[in-house]
């Protein structure tokens, strides 16, 4: 029975599921989940091309600033882990770019965190020595650079519509035909204070928020920074930013459930209220551009082409896609996370 099937029986079973609880068993269904099945990252049968995927220098860049941030907490050893490694390439590129550094890589242990079976095994080609864990409080406990590209889009969101008569939540039911579609369940009238305009959509990320704390609590427990970067916005513009993507084309999220990618924009100002709240410091959010050019970026595309004048046509393209505003320059975010005392985080 495809997972389709399986929800469609469920929703008749039980009513109209939340949108977190659809995004949740159509990504992390253990045996028809799209992570548990079909992942499918990079090249042009996937579904969706990361930054790493992009280009090299991306992971390489990311690498230096690690070492230098290792630098600045006094050469500790360390864990070095990477959320949502995806095909493994980003850990490879950081780890390439920093086998000079002395000290570096036998200071470091590198842990994946990773859920999905399929990419770990991908993972284990490009970087063998890792460790394996699928939470981030399995770490071991110690001073730890935690980075994380594309993984906080992953956390299943719920879906709020303003209208006339107040808020109601989005929900997936069936239609009498027996497909899925997304209906609205009753409202509930908007506070005095609320200034939402009729046809407004708020998202909340209730397992990111709990996620959270387990970032706070590593931060807090030694020195240690978080990098994460996504796509999102610092002002919500009440827009539906849920999106299913396959074969890099966007297709209806209810269409197929696990088979395709589906992700939501991440709320930054609300992941660095959070954060502050909780007395870590906080840099950015800054877009994707101004961070990798802060990190000298422009001028890793000029070294590389230099030293392979053949490949300076695509160098200078994947420069671009990596910083151009209307490609991921803009709409990519950078947060870094901090235990509190520590100076600011290069870049930022
Ligand atoms: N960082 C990679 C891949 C991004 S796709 C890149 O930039 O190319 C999202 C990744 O996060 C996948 O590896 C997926 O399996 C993993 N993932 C998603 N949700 C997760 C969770 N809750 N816990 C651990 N890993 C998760």
């Amino acid at each position: 029975m495809s997972l389709k099937s399986k929800l469609i029986e469920h929703i008749r079973e039980t009513g109209p599921m939340t949108v977190a609880d659809f995004m949740g068993a159509a990504l992390y269904d253990p045996k028809d989940g799209y992570y548990a099945t079909r992942p499918a990252i990079g090249g042009e049968s996937a579904d969706f091309l990361t930054a790493p995927e992009a280009s090299q220098m991306f992971g390489e860049l990311i690498g230096l600033w690690c070492a230098h941030e290792w630098d600045v907490l006094g050469k500790p050893a360390f864990n070095l882990i990477e959320l949502g490694p995806g095909r493994g390439v980003l850990m490879q590129d950081m780890l390439r770019a920093t086998q000079r550094i002395e000290g570096f890589h036998d200071a470091a242990n590198v842990v994946f965190v990773e859920l999905s079976g399929p990419l770990r095994d991908e993972q284990a080609e490009r970087v063998p020595n890792a460790d394996w864990v699928a939470r981030l409080e399995d770490a071991p406990p110690g001073p730890s650079l935690i980075v994380a590209n594309e993984f906080l889009d992953c956390f299943p969101i719920r879906q709020f519509l303003r209208d006339e008569d107040g808020w109601r939540e989005k929900l997936v039911g069936i239609t009498e035909g027996d497909t899925l579609t997304f209906g609205l369940s009753n409202a509930l009238p908007a506070p005095d204070e609320d200034e939402s305009e009729p046809g407004m959509v708020r998202e909340i990320a209730p397992a990111l928020e709990a996620f959270m704390y387990e970032v706070e609590s590593r931060l807090h427990a030694a020195p240690s920074r978080a990098l994460f970067i996504d796509y999102g916005y610092v002002a919500p513009e009440g827009a539906d930013t849920l999106q299913a993507l396959q074969r890099h084309k966007k297709v209806d999220p209810l269409e197929a459930p696990g088979e395709a990618d589906l992700t939501a924009h991440v709320d930054f100002a609300r992941v660095a209220r959070v954060a502050r709240d909780a007395n870590l410091a906080v840099g950015g959010p800054i877009t994707q551009s101004q961070f990798l050019r802060a990190l000298g970026i422009e001028y890793r595309a000029y070294t590389l082409s230099k030293a392979n004048p053949g490949h300076a046509q695509r160098l200078a393209r994947e420069l671009r896609r990596l910083t151009r505003a209307d490609e991921m320059g803009a709409l990519f975010k950078v947060l870094c996370l901090s235990s509190p005392n520590l100076p600011p985080p290069a870049g930022f």
